[in-house]
């Protein structure tokens, strides 16, 4: 017997890396006022047919969808906003404070082409807030994303930001677009004339790279903000900004789910070197209502739990590769004496950091630096350091800086650091 297909064990000996997920998670969620919410894992078709939208990929094609024996009709849940939101009315929850917040880890399933990295029950953590429109909740669970992600040790972090607007503004967006395909018919395949009619956002989310192409001058949501809804990208942009995050705007960003409005991001690590998506959230200031409660604002995101496993493993291997994190290369005497000093200084600030005494030769040095699998190498010669400059090469893009001597062991540490 075998899982079925795009269904996996995890091993007691791949779990580690979960649970710490799953503690510096709850820890920091907790931190942030958040409490657990455990929802089913079955709902009603309906549930999710009504909130991600009937015209999206994941309600026509990828759900696991199917009637019990009573013939009703259930899907096994493919993300967690909406079975929250359905809780968040069921119990009337708003009634006793409109101000919740809630976080969920556990598994999501969809019917996806199965491909490397990409599962059918896969995981999600997810955090939402109810009862708040300000602009101040959006730019606080990115930065609270970007906390965790900084603590599991991803690096190159960056939010891609976008805003959706809201009704108001939106008949005037979707007018542009309707035009604008309109002219682009011919390069559209039947997926994306289909959904003309009936959910031209979704257009925007083709896969397919002749549509992608057609539609690469598209109009976009940003261009046609209502007066809030501007405002209110305005203060998440400035908030960021205070908060030294890195984030792109990106106009294209419109996310696969049709509840979203205003804010939508996503954020991506370069820590394997191309960029790719942990996370990803949105605002659906409509959503409640329309799935029966009051009107709440409310804004939330989920974290693809298997694809930041991978990636935290990854970057584990890596650090197992490389034993040490700096060689120094110390050409004379004089670059022999200061190197010691840098090595005893950097060493004690916890970098590990190695050279060589018997005064051998550039070349003879850089195959020690292999061979101890220095993550840099800090290259000393007599002529630079009369100008009072060392070299550092980055061992695994090759790139080399010069730095200055004066403040070097500073410098090393905040490299080293990051
Ligand atoms: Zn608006
Ligand atoms: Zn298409």
């Amino acid at each position: 017997m075998q899982t079925i297909r795009g269904f996996r064990d995890i091993l007691p000996e791949k779990i580690s890396l979960w649970q710490k997920v799953e503690k510096e998670a709850t820890h920091l969620f907790k931190s942030f006022g958040f409490k657990e919410i455990r929802i089913p894992i079955l709902e009603k078709t309906e549930l999710f047919a009504r909130s991600i939208g009937v015209v999206t990929d994941i309600v026509e094609k990828e759900m696991y969808t199917f009637e019990d024996r009573k013939g009703d009709k259930l899907t096994l849940r493919p993300e967690a906003t909406a079975s929250i939101v359905r809780s968040y009315i069921q119990h009337k929850m708003y009634a006793k404070d409109p101000i919740r917040k809630f976080y969920m880890i556990g598994p999501m399933f969809r019917r996806e082409r199965p491909q490397k990295g990409r599962y059918r029950q896969f995981y999600q953590i997810d955090a939402e807030i109810f009862g708040v429109e300000s602009a101040y909740v959006d730019s606080q669970l990115i930065f609270l994303l970007n906390e965790l992600f900084k603590r599991l040790g991803l690096t190159g972090l960056s939010a891609h930001i976008n805003s959706l607007g809201c009704p108001e503004c939106r008949p005037s967006f979707q007018k542009a677009l309707l035009d604008f395909i309109e002219l682009k018919k011919d390069s559209l395949c039947e997926n994306c004339l289909r959904r003309m009619d009936k959910n031209p956002l979704r257009i925007l989310d083709c896969k397919i790279v002749d549509c992608k192409k057609a539609l690469a001058d598209a109009p976009a949501t940003l261009d046609h903000l209502c007066h809030d809804c501007s405002s209110h990208f305005d203060t998440v942009k400035t908030t960021l900004e205070k908060q030294g995050l890195d984030f792109i705007v990106d106009k294209s960003l419109v996310r696969g789910l049709d509840y979203y409005t205003r804010t939508a991001w996503e954020i991506q690590t370069t820590a394997l070197g191309a960029q790719s998506a942990v996370a990803g959230g949105g605002r659906y200031d409509g959503l409640v209502k329309e799935l029966g409660g009051p009107q709440t604002p409310a804004i939330g995101f989920a974290i693809g739990f298997d694809r930041l496993v991978e990636i935290m493993e990854q970057i584990d291997n890596k650090k197992e590769a490389r034993t040490i994190d700096l060689f120094i290369v110390s050409l004379g005497d004089l670059a022999m004496e200061k190197g010691y000093h840098w090595s005893l200084e950097l060493n004690q600030a916890g970098i590990r950091t190695e050279m060589d005494f018997r005064g051998k030769s550039m070349k003879a040095l850089m195959k020690r630096a292999d061979k101890l699998k220095a993550q840099y190498v800090l290259i000393a010669r007599e002529d630079e350091l009369k100008k009072k400059t060392v070299v550092i090469r980055n061992m695994n893009t090759k790139e080399q800086v010069l730095l200055a001597i004066e403040t070097l062991v500073p410098e090393l540490i905040k490299i080293f650091n990051k």
